[in-house]
């Protein structure tokens, strides 16, 4: 059986969604781990603890676990932070491996403080190593709109170097890998594309008057939003979209979903000034009567979010995949995003929704205003979006990063051949 040590030092995939850390990668994380799982891979996600209580190793599924590794406290700490402890990480990863004698074929590195640990091990464990990143440092610099935004140089060093030295990187998109090559100068041919997925039995297209029921929403026409609370998800460009679209009389509400995380040891957390920030805004311009600020929800309650929407929308100005686009197109719910990232290959204009130059709240009105006032095109574009949404099932997603798995072991092989010859 083929084993992969997989790297998620600094996010866990059993972690609660929707904080200021825990969005899209914790998702991917766990959803391919278990469909590799059943593809007869095992996975051990190695993932720095942040809780004293929780247990060592936790099952995730079939052949898949996660290991909660000891390094520096047990509690959150910030992703700089996390570099000092990297050491320690990796000597208590070697001492698992030694206790439970485990032997890994492959590491599988996600983010770029996993990408530091990957190198580490390609050299000590002889084993070929992939590497994603999810986001990069230097495409949210460029959308940075305040020094408190920007990602520091280590971060954009220690990407460029697990670029050049791992076997191969997976990107997101095309989007996304040429980004890497432009922005880092990474080879064109190291890098695969797969992208994120959806669990396709879990969203899906139901009642809308149900899931409104449910939520306690009535018939006034709804915008949705989910997501990290953070600065580049633009969250700001849809409450302004919304006072557009409120003048002409519309009933309309904006249900924001995301944002967890308490202040640290009294400390004011970057996610609670940015919630501070958008709820002063939505005084300021007179919708607190429409906006809705949900919290972070579960994943598995989310379809009946999707459902009750009238659209989904994404004003973020990076994304370098964009999972919330693809969980509302499988429930049928079409989604207005701006042109940026990985949002331009999954959203369709006129096919799935609608794509807007980013940070535009006036051109996000004008493209939102004719899908909530024609029913008919809202049901075509939701129709445009299961079709969309269908190309993207999870098992798909592991089914391409096992040929990749594959390749890499094969040519390692190939090599070794050779040299012994
Ligand atoms: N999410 C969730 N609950 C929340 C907010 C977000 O389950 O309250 C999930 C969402 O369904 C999606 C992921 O977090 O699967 C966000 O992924 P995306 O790729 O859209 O954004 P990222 O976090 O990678 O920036």
């Amino acid at each position: 059986m083929l084993r992969v040590a997989v790297l998620s030092v600094h996010t866990c995939p059993l972690a609660c969604l929707g904080g200021w850390e825990t969005g899209g990668m914790n998702v991917y994380v766990r959803e391919l781990s278990r469909e590799l799982g059943k593809l007869g891979v095992a996975t051990d996600v190695f993932t720095r603890r942040q809780d004293p209580e929780l247990c060592s190793v936790v099952a995730l599924g079939e052949n898949a676990r996660v290991v909660h590794v000891d390094a520096g406290p047990p509690r959150h700490v910030d992703k700089y932070a996390v570099l000092d402890y990297l050491s320690e990480f990796a000597c208590n990863v070697q001492r698992f491996r030694y206790f439970h004698g485990v032997r890994y074929d492959l590491v599988h590195a996600h983010y770029w403080l996993s990408g530091r640990l990957g190198t580490l091990f390609h050299e000590h464990w002889g084993v070929p190593t992939v590497a994603m990143f999810h986001t990069l440092a230097q495409m949210k610099n460029r959308v940075a709109q305040d020094a408190a935004e920007l990602e520091q140089q280590i971060r954009i060093d220690i990407e460029r170097r697990t670029m050049t030295t791992v076997d191969r990187v997976i990107a997101a998109t095309d989007v996304d890998k040429a980004q890497m090559v432009s922005e880092y100068g990474a080879h064109p041919r190291s890098i695969d594309v797969v992208p994120g997925g959806v669990d396709l039995a879990m969203f899906r297209p139901g009642s809308q008057t149900e899931a409104r029921a449910a939520l306690g929403l009535g018939s006034e026409r709804v915008l949705l939003f989910v997501g990290r609370i953070q600065p580049l998800k633009g969250v700001d460009i849809l409450l302004r979209a919304a006072t557009e679209l409120a003048r002409d009389g519309s009933k309309l509400r904006v249900v924001l979903v995301g944002g967890t995380a308490p202040g640290l040891r009294g400390q004011v957390s970057d996610e609670e000034r940015e919630m501070t920030r958008l709820r002063t805004l939505t005084v300021e311009l007179g919708l607190e009567r429409q906006v809705r600020f949900e919290g972070a929800v579960a994943h598995d309650r989310l379809p009946l979010y999707y459902q009750a929407a009238d659209l989904t929308v994404m004003p973020s100005t990076y994304e370098s995949f964009g999972l919330v686009a693809v969980e509302s197109l499988a429930c049928g719910t079409p989604v207005v995003a701006s042109r940026v990232g990985g949002l331009t290959t999954i959203v369709r204009d006129g096919a799935n929704g609608a794509l807007v130059p980013w940070r535009n709240p006036r051109l996000f009105a004008d493209k939102i205003r004719p899908i909530l006032r024609d029913e008919g095109l809202r049901r075509a574009l939701g129709r445009g979006g299961l079709e969309t949404a269908s190309r993207y099932g999870w098992s798909r997603v592991a089914e391409r990063t096992l040929d990749i798995y594959d390749a890499v072991l094969s040519r390692r092989l190939a090599a070794r051949a050779s040299i012994a010859e």
